[in-house]
């Protein structure tokens, strides 16, 4: 079974050639960004093929308690409003959850009463 794909070689979001690699994360994956459109992500990408078998057995740690979860993902909107401190949209990309959808919505609700 192949783990990655081959290298993109033009951003998906805007079709942009102009992407570099900006970062390796922590577990030694390469993380490129587009100059034009500012949308980072992993290249090379995990294969279909390789995605399917790892969630084929993924399985949840059902043992994390919910307020957990909570006070994690409210720790890292915390971050993210650290670094853009505007209100705005929030797009979240593997939600899991929704955990940090919610919490989100529940401050900008807050923020208007
Ligand atoms: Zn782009």
């Amino acid at each position: 079974m192949k783990k990655f794909d081959p290298p993109k070689i033009i951003c998906d979001i805007c079709g942009s050639k102009n992407i570099y690699k900006f970062h390796e994360s922590a577990n030694g994956a390469q993380i490129f960004k587009c100059r034009d459109c500012k949308t980072q992500f992993m290249n090379p990408q995990y294969s279909e093929e390789y995605l399917n078998h790892y969630y084929s057995t993924y399985i949840r740690d059902e043992s994390f308690k919910e307020e957990n979860l909570i006070e994690a993902q409210s720790f890292c909107l915390s971050i993210v409003e650290s670094q853009i401190p505007d209100k705005g949209n929030l797009l979240e990309l593997g939600s899991g959850n929704g955990y940090l959808l919610s919490i989100a919505r529940q401050r900008m609700d807050t923020i208007r009463t």
